[in-house]
């Protein structure tokens, strides 16, 4: 009869109602609705339902009695009214909660019912990185940054299943967001599942800037042990972690030039730049280092030492 699995039952309104009765009668008054629930309407004899609930037929017309009140007679049998009142409500909002699943899905997915489906998640994924990609070290920094926690509602990742923070896309990747760090945040599971089309950073405020004083912390000390300027290259990367700009790849060879200036001088820009051109740019990097570390000035006698004659393009 129902297709509903379970019966909506409040406790609090059935003892209320049987107060006054016997606990049979309250136990029998159960059993006939779970009967209406399962069943509809319970048959016009009496006789029979004693039998489907096996009863003593005098027994169960004794009860019968003060249970019936609970009942109406109708053409297709004894009812409960009430029950059939949940049964309308419980059936209205499976119904609802089926097409706010349908349409969920057709905004999240583009799927309109019963149609083909759209592009599918890798597809949506691939066109997210298109707009812009993250690398690992900056999704770990960033986690980090966030505490470690759902930015949403602050469960630390050790209390997680897996123990694992999800990348929430902060404007969803089906309404065209970017798989860049800018639009990514740390979220639980439930939180990622739950949020829908909100599209609010969660992220503390200075993010950006905290993240790019990391990663180029973690560069310098990684990759170029004497190339430095921390700041600079931090304020950069703050800029294009936020997408305010396009990251553009810093020239090295103009790098070293404005380093070698800060080290040997300005005077020196001339030998630099020619030294640069000449020889390789590692070669310049490593006599610059040498020459951040020693007191002596003279660029050139180190420059003689660290080169082919070939690669110093000048006579010592
Ligand atoms: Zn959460």
């Amino acid at each position: 009869m129902s297709k509903q699995p379970y019966m909506p039952f409040f406790f609090g309104d059935f003892l209320a109602a049987t107060a006054a009765w016997e606990g049979e009668e309250q136990s029998l008054y159960m059993l006939l609705l779970a009967y209406q629930w399962a069943n509809g309407p319970l048959p016009n004899e009496p006789e029979r339902i004693a039998r489907m609930c096996r009863y003593d037929k005098r027994r169960f017309s004794k009860l019968w009695k003060t249970v019936s009140r609970k009942f109406v007679l109708t053409e297709s049998g004894w009812t409960n009214p009430r029950l059939e009142e949940h049964r309308e409500k419980a059936h209205k909002i499976t119904e609802k909660r089926k097409d706010a699943g349908v349409n969920g899905a057709a905004a999240k997915w583009g799927e309109t019912p019963g149609k083909t489906p759209g592009k599918s998640r890798s597809e949506r994924l691939s066109n997210a990185r298109a707009l812009g990609t993250h690398s690992d070290s900056e999704w770990s920094s960033l986690v980090e940054i966030c505490g470690d926690s759902c930015v949403r509602c602050g469960t630390h990742k050790q209390h997680l299943i897996g123990g694992s923070l999800c990348k929430d896309h902060i404007t969803p990747i089906y309404i065209g967001g970017s798989d860049a760090i800018a639009n990514i945040q740390p979220m639980c599971r439930n939180c990622n599942s739950s949020k829908g089309q909100d599209t609010t950073d969660f992220r503390p405020k200075d993010w950006a800037e905290r993240l790019a004083k990391r990663l180029a912390k973690m560069t310098n000390e990684v990759c170029h042990p004497i190339q430095s300027n921390p700041e600079e290259e931090s304020k950069s990367r703050c800029a294009a972690l936020a997408g305010d700009s396009k990251p553009e790849p810093p020239d090295p060879r103009k790098q070293l030039f404005e380093l070698g200036k800060t080290i040997l001088g300005k005077s020196s820009g001339g030998l630099i730049s020619k030294q640069i051109a000449l020889s390789d740019e590692s070669t310049v990097a490593k006599v610059l280092g040498e020459m951040a570390l020693s007191t002596k000035a003279d660029p050139k006698g180190y420059f003689v030492k660290a080169t082919t004659p070939q690669q110093r393009g000048f006579v010592a």
